[in-house]
């Protein structure tokens, strides 16, 4: 977008208050909670509204107000598994409205007013809200442009059977790619397993139809990484687009994490070589079979590389925490290689000079932070956007090895060996660099991202 409005932090505007809304998962609260610092060190005055469920913790964000929703936070927690997703966001977009309208009738009644609300993509129906109240209403879509690409076509999706009663469907693992959605290969498409497909089927259609009539759009991205995707949507979606990432690059490391961080890994990093450690962390919300823990464990031991691994507890189902290991895993198999703990620093863990590589599931933010630290990737998607994503890693920006036949001792083995030992990896490092650089020039001054910010903080001030 073009405007000549020059808005430094100085400016003398008057600058009303923004309401933003995360949906409550670590991977969507974080860049929610970034967008807000960067848009408040833009002048603006902040306030978060949020459920109590997975609620941020107020005392990192002095300068923002933060509004509880009432909502049940044990009934919330029930729907929370990655099962329930559907249902989860269903119940959000029905029982929460009443108190946001609420909070937003009461925060529009207060002297500053509010400029607009900015909601996760999850918060659908809180376009309803907005019109009513005649606010605007801005998305930020928290995963990357391509990967929306895989989902932006419900009907192209329940088409190829994506929605779904069981997950074991040999089609579905097709190779081949899908017409029009190229480098996508239907094994790459959202599978939206659930006991009842049409419900899903409409849950995203509404999903989609609102980032369709959002007033404008925020991505956690920028242009040299997907302007050809950009493109790609523009007609389908001709709202405004405001590509201002990588979030995460605009202050030091983020406060927003809903778990304690160990405190061990960057101590214990410091005694390796450079690049020489593997960091291995599926995020927040995967959880795997007791069968592929061991394989994992397997295939980091054969390796013979060091390797900083975080086991999240209840991330393997039937376990708690690391009762599965075999006896001795860390002191016979892999002695003096493996670093075990519940929750890293990441972006720190990242930044390290001992990290030569990341294991990853490719959630949106992981991988971003992934790119920032020019850190060569391992990818192994379990659901979602994380296909779509693996599948720019490795086949796109080529700067990663895909496993592409799930999780098997031999197959991770040679994965990590590929990255970590071989020539190929250099190969991946080196194009990774380049990347990190081009990325970082978005968010200097004249930089894609640069621009962005400034086009929609003069977006927002022109609201009536
Ligand atoms: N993360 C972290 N410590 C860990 C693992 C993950 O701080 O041990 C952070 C990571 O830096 C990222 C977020 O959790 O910002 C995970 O988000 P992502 O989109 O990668 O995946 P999700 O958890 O949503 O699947």
């Amino acid at each position: 977008m073009d405007t000549n409005t020059n808005n430094t932090i100085t400016t003398t505007t008057k600058r009303r208050r923004l309401v933003l809304l995360p949906t409550p998962f670590q991977g969507h609260l974080s860049p929610m909670l970034q967008l807000a610092s960067i848009l408040h060190s833009k002048g603006f005055p902040i306030t978060i509204l949020h459920t109590r469920f997975n609620a941020p913790n107020p005392t990192n964000y002095p300068n923002f107000i933060f509004i509880p929703i009432s909502d049940t936070k044990e009934e919330m927690h029930s729907l929370s598994d990655m099962g329930n997703a559907v249902r989860f966001i269903h119940y959000i977009n029905i029982n929460l409205l009443g108190p946001i309208r609420e909070c937003l009738e009461w925060l529009m009644s207060k002297d500053e007013g509010v400029a607009c609300l900015i909601t996760d993509a999850h918060w659908f129906g809180t376009q309803s809200v907005a019109d009513c109240l005649k606010l605007p209403w801005i998305v930020h879509r928290t995963s990357s442009i391509s990967s929306f690409r895989a989902f932006a076509f419900p009907q192209l999706l329940r088409d190829m059977g994506c929605f779904r009663r069981s997950s074991d469907d040999e089609e579905m693992k097709s190779e081949a790619l899908v017409p029009g959605l190229e480098p996508f290969k239907v094994k790459d498409l959202p599978k939206i397993q659930c006991s009842d497909p049409e419900s899903a089927f409409n849950l995203l259609e509404l999903m989609v139809q609102g980032t369709k009539r959002a007033q404008a759009l925020i991505w956690n991205t920028c242009k040299y990484l997907e302007e050809h995707d950009l493109k790609a949507i523009s007609q389908d979606f001709p709202n405004p687009h405001f590509l201002i990432g990588p979030f995460h690059k605009y202050f030091p490391a983020s406060s927003s994490s809903l778990l304690p961080q160990d405190q061990t890994s960057l101590s214990w990093l410091d005694k390796h070589q450079p690049k020489s450690v593997l960091y291995v962390s599926f995020g927040s919300l995967v959880r795997i079979e007791e069968t592929q823990f061991l394989e994992i464990a397997w295939g980091l031991a054969n390796s013979k590389q060091p390797f900083l691994w975080v086991v999240r507890p209840g991330s393997i189902k039937g376990s708690e925490w690391l009762e599965l290991l075999p006896d001795g895993f860390l002191d016979g198999m892999a002695k003096g290689l493996g670093h075990i703990v519940k929750w890293a620093a990441q972006q720190d863990v990242l930044a390290h000079p001992a990290i030569g590589g990341f294991w990853t599931h490719n959630g949106w933010n992981s991988t971003l932070e992934s790119i920032c630290e020019g850190v060569p990737m391992i990818c192994s998607p379990f659901f979602g956007d994380q296909h779509p994503i693996a599948r720019y890693v490795s086949d796109v920006w080529k700067i990663g090895v895909k496993l592409e036949h799930g999780l098997e001792r031999g197959e991770i083995e040679s994965a990590i060996r590929r990255l970590m030992v071989d020539k190929e990896g250099l190969e991946f490092r080196n194009r990774i660099t380049n990347i990190t650089e081009k990325v970082s020039l978005c968010l200097k001054k004249g930089g894609s991202s640069y621009s962005s910010l400034e086009d929609l903080v003069n977006y927002i001030l022109s609201f009536p």
